[in-house]
């Protein structure tokens, strides 16, 4: 037994015997548990000694690089008992020491191609550097620690890091390592090994359908067709121009705000020739090639234009919507909606030797595993952790931002609750919205309280968000308002005194407009089957993102065992809709009261500190 501590949390034995024997069985374990269960060694300590007798390696799997570090923490631990080696794998912009790719690159796409042009070319000083660094690896590292190794020798610690892979047992590292086909590749290639040595460990795994449509879709703006016809204007692309002038044309005739368009309205439209596109694509390549060279950022418009129209043909109805519509700031686009993320998941977790699946906001987990085309699993539901005095989950039955009842009054009333409920938690709270829009008419009545107030809002930058976050995090006494399946309900832990509670506003069902009902269609042709009064794919498509969303945002101050936080809904469907409430999280169903006065629960549950 690897399992490096004296003692065992609650659930952490259930955990590795359940592990255990899902892998002795061949089976891929799927399970659901909050967050401050100890999963993390839990789940290393019953998969290392199966992945040592099979001669396999553990890729875990995580969102953030805190969440990857901690892997690597709990493998020190581990090989303090028994040597295993390991270490946490950032993405190459995080990593990367050269100021040129730091500073003028914007996305992966472009740190790639301008980092392959250097390597190439010989200029990156700390690429040679890495080829002449001699490191001792006798225990685990995160990319932190390599890092910090490597900029006292000036070598490039992704190339060294990537030196260092085929001795390790354990790679923890972001999603896009495995469900990116080039860069898993990539990683395969480094580690030395196939998809079949390897176990996968899916941790927050209930974002997976959501990453593999951010991998498979694409949007190409008006802007960026501007751009491109200049380009090719310049370098003489007659045949290029031609097409990018009927391609903007196109654009312009599509006025409507969002509205599905055939996938052959465009092609015909472009009469363009197949072979046309990839000698494109080479004139772009060669333009981001000197403009590396010259030291401006290695984009082409040109490049972006033919690689997406390629990607166009390529996509097939049957799997994907075609949209013509507008971006937040008003530009015209043309946009690729994949509608099934098994084309993206099904492969690595067909052919991995075995996939492992958690996150406290599973359920129900049937679904879960069928959109991502997981077959050959056990699943198991733990109790939360936490001592019983440490949660309480109550709702609040007289508001609800129910599209109907989206009222002035109706937002008056929250904001009204709100300044009601504030006062009576002692330190910070979370408060999230439906949505942006219902966040600002709720604030637009008025939310007087003495308490600092943080807004998180759509257009902050990442920086921003983050600075303003850690800002309340060290308010202590704050109210921190964002939107669920925004980046701080989902993306961020408030453990401790970081949040004492969390209210959770109304429930984030999506618009339906054109992209929200093909992927309903869609779901309904694969998923035939009712629920309650609803087609089974509506649920899957619809209803069950939302619930997911809701269940996230609650779940943010409870990040460890020790942590006390109320969570409160105010909606009065949590309450009476029994849809809603069969899609909480057990943990979170377990801990709520019936409805009834929020105000003496909450007095009540603070003054038993
Ligand atoms: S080799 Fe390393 S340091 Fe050089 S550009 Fe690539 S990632 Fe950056």
């Amino acid at each position: 037994m690897v399992f490096p501590y004296p003692t065992y949390y609650p659930n952490q034995r259930e955990i590795i015997g359940f592990v255990s024997q899902a892998a002795a069985a061949g089976k891929n374990p799927v399970l659901e548990s909050p967050t401050g269960s100890g999963k993390t060694v839990a789940v290393l300590s019953a998969l290392l000694p199966v992945a040592r007798e099979k001669g396999k390696r553990i890729l875990y799997l995580c969102r953030t690089h805190e969440q990857m570090s901690r892997v690597i923490e709990e493998l020190k631990r581990i090989s303090e008992r028994e040597p295993a080696l390991g270490l946490s794998l950032m993405s190459r912009k995080a990593l990367c020491l050269n100021e040129f790719v730091r500073e003028k690159t914007r996305t992966p796409g472009e740190e790639r191609f301008a980092c392959s042009v250097l390597r190439r070319e010989g200029k990156c000083e700390y690429h040679r550097n890495a080829g002449r660094a001699r490191f001792t690896f006798t225990s685990p590292m995160s990319a932190g620690e390599i890092a910090a190794r490597c900029r006292t020798v000036e070598a490039c610690p992704y190339e060294v890091a990537r030196t260092l892979l085929p001795s390790c047992e354990v790679v923890s590292c972001s999603y896009l390592y495995v469900f990116v086909p080039e860069i898993r590749s990539a990683l395969l290639r480094s580690m030395e090994l196939q998809l079949n040595d390897v176990i996968l460990v899916l941790d927050e795994a209930h974002n997976l359908p959501r990453l593999a449509a951010s991998i498979a879709g694409e949007r190409l703006t008006e802007f960026a067709v501007t751009a491109a016809l200049r380009e090719a204007r310049e370098h003489g692309l007659k045949q290029g121009g031609k097409l990018l002038q009927r391609l903007q044309e196109f654009m312009a005739a599509n006025e409507a705000e969002e509205r599905r368009i055939e996938k052959e309205a465009l092609i015909k439209h472009l009469e363009v020739e197949p072979d046309l596109l990839e000698p494109l694509e080479r004139a772009g390549d060669e333009i981001r090639r000197e403009k590396v060279i010259a030291g401006r950022r290695p984009v082409s418009f040109l490049h972006a234009c033919a690689s997406f129209l390629a990607y166009w043909m390529e996509c097939r109805e049957e799997e994907f919507a075609f949209f013509s519509s507008k971006t937040t700031k008003g530009l015209r686009c043309l946009e690729i909606l994949p509608l099934e993320p098994r084309l993206i998941t099904q492969e690595p977790l067909q052919q991995a030797y075995l996939s492992l699946h958690m996150s406290g906001t599973l359920t129900p987990i049937q679904p879960y595993c069928k959109v991502i085309g997981l077959e050959g699993y056990v699943e198991r539901s733990f109790p939360p952790p936490f001592p019983e005095e440490n949660i309480i989950a109550l709702v609040d039955p007289s508001v609800t931002t129910l599209g109907s009842l989206r009222t002035r009054e109706m937002y008056r009333r929250i904001s009204r609750r709100l300044e009601s409920l504030l006062p009576l938690i002692p330190g910070n709270v979370l408060v999230f919205f439906p949505s942006y829009v219902v966040l600002s008419s709720v604030l637009n009545e008025g939310v007087e309280v003495e308490k600092k107030l943080f807004v998180e809002r759509e257009e902050m930058s990442s920086v921003e968000n983050r600075e303003m976050v850690e800002r309340f995090k060290r308010a202590g006494n704050a109210v921190l308002m964002g939107v669920q399946q925004g980046r701080n309900s989902e993306g961020q832990d408030f453990p401790g005194e970081q949040a004492r509670a969390v209210i959770v506003v109304g429930i984030p069902y999506a618009v339906k407009g054109p992209k929200v009902n093909a992927q309903i269609e869609y779901y309904r042709r694969m998923y035939p089957g009712v629920w309650g009064s609803r087609s089974l794919g509506e649920y899957y498509a619809y209803y069950l993102p939302a619930y997911r969303a809701l269940n996230q945002s609650a779940g943010r101050a409870h990040r460890s065992i020790e942590d006390k936080a109320a969570i409160v809904f105010l909606e009065r469907r949590v309450a009476f809709d029994r849809k809603v409430l069969e899609n909480i999280s057990p943990w979170i169903r377990r801990a709520m009261r019936r409805p009834g006065n929020v105000e003496t629960e909450l007095k009540r549950f603070y003054s038993s500190s």
